[in-house]
């Protein structure tokens, strides 16, 4: 498996792999790469004869006063990762191989200005400009994203439809820690009592998915309980909690499937979030 920097050498190695007729995935990561990447690798390893893990921070993603410059980085241990989990190549390009006086942008409206796009106004920018290169860089037949970042799935089902990429794009299922909490490289911020109180977070959507399973169709009954269950926890502050269709993300009143029912909190400084889906 080879670590390539080069957009122009990854064009070469994946024009050679269509040249003898094979497939190719895309696992699109900011590395510091967990079992909940891996889940998503070796899934396009068993879908594609061809995996590609791009392992990039991508600062355009970041807003000025967020985590861009701490964010983890172990492009030796990532490397080990794809390896054992069977990818071809990991594409870790510097920002200047892939902003290089950049003067354009991918924007969405509506399905990016809510949920996390209102306190990330943005993120989705950044999201799908970067996704957007990516695709014209790899040209996979397939994409894997988790849904554990529900809301950048839907916005990439959504650009892939508009913008005709010729592409599939793959959900896959969270990954969790053995004590419920969503496996995520932001984990490592936090200390022995903030990533005790972290729990509050898949223990509330535990709650709130009960309630739904007994037949509770009111939302706002269903957001009460979610909304108590973190507020019990002095270390955490919600973002947001909200229960919306998962094709719009607009607000339901009723539980009506298919939904997502998605949450941020903050943790001390550090924000996580959850959520599950009803189809
Ligand atoms: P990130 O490196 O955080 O940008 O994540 C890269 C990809 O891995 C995204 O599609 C995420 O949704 C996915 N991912 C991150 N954490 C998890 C997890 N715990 N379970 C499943 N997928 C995940």
């Amino acid at each position: 498996m080879q670590v390539v920097k080069q957009i122009s050498e990854v064009r070469k190695i994946v024009k050679d792999w269509k040249r003898q007729g094979l497939t190719v995935g895309l696992v699109p990561t900011m590395g510091y790469l967990h079992e909940g990447h891996k889940s998503l690798i070796v899934r396009a390893v068993a879908e594609n004869d061809r995996v590609v893990v791009s392992d990039f921070v991508n600062p355009t993603q970041f807003a000025p006063n967020e985590d861009y410059e701490t964010y983890p980085r172990d492009i030796e241990a990532d490397a080990k990762l794809c390896a054992d989990a069977g990818a071809s190549l990991i594409f870790n390009p510097e920002p200047e191989e892939m902003y290089d006086n950049a003067l354009t942008s991918v924007n969405m409206t509506k399905i990016t200005e809510v949920l996390c796009g209102k306190t990330r106004p943005t993120h989705f920018s950044g999201v799908c400009t970067v996704v957007s290169k990516l695709f014209n860089i790899v040209t996979p037949d397939r994409a894997y994203f988790g849904q554990k970042d529900a809301q950048q799935l839907c916005v990439i089902k959504k650009m892939v439809k508009d913008l005709n990429f010729d592409i599939e794009i793959v959900g896959c299922p969270i990954v969790r820690e053995s004590d419920g909490l969503a496996k995520s490289s932001r984990n490592t911020y936090l200390n022995n009592a903030e990533r005790e109180a972290a729990l509050c977070l898949s223990r509330s959507l535990e709650k709130g998915k009960k309630l739904i399973e007994g037949g509770e169709e009111s939302v706002e009954a269903v957001l009460d309980v979610i909304k108590t269950e973190i507020n019990k926890e002095p270390l955490a502050k919600i973002d947001y909690a909200e229960l919306v269709d998962l094709e719009d993300l607009s607000p339901l009143v009723k539980t009506k499937k298919p939904f997502l029912c998605a949450i941020a909190v903050y943790i001390g400084k550090t924000r996580l979030i959850d959520n599950f889906i009803m189809e």
